[in-house]
């Protein structure tokens, strides 16, 4: 089956290892997620691309419990939507990103947890191609 990358801008993939890409002011070192074509704290606009660490903790997180309005790319339906999870990782001490967690369920959720960044199918189009987004996962022992 064909797999296509949803963002492909914003994350390595295909790869074992993917990471997310993010931006560094040469100047004065600030990180983002993703790139800015100009530093937010200095303005400069030397940014240079900058690979985030795969892993981190569990800063805050909320689980999207409805289908959500328009624009929504996932392709469900009412009835063939699942509830998901949304997080803020902080990783390292470099940047804080907001994305969908793997794990939906509250009670197995824990701030301060260790998360590692995967890749995983969004949705599927009609023709069969997988769409992949980037998740944060728990890592199993943390
Ligand atoms: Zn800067």
């Amino acid at each position: 089956m064909a797999q296509i990358a949803f963002a492909p801008d914003v994350f390595t993939w295909p790869a074992d290892e993917p990471r997310l890409i993010g931006g560094r002011c040469t100047s004065c070192g600030t990180v983002t997620f993703p790139v800015w074509p100009s530093c937010a704290r200095c303005g400069s606009t030397e940014v240079e691309q900058h690979l985030l660490p795969r892993r981190g903790t569990l800063w805050t997180f909320t689980t999207q419990e409805f289908l959500p309005k328009e624009p929504y790319a996932g392709g469900e339906t009412a009835e063939t939507f699942r509830p998901y999870g949304i997080g803020l990782v902080q990783l390292d001490d470099e940047v804080r990103v907001e994305a969908r967690l793997t794990e939906s369920d509250p009670a197995t959720l824990r701030i301060g947890m260790e998360m590692e960044l995967v890749v995983v199918p969004f949705r599927t189009d009609d023709d069969g191609t997988e769409v992949m987004v980037y998740a944060f996962a728990p890592v199993e022992g943390s």
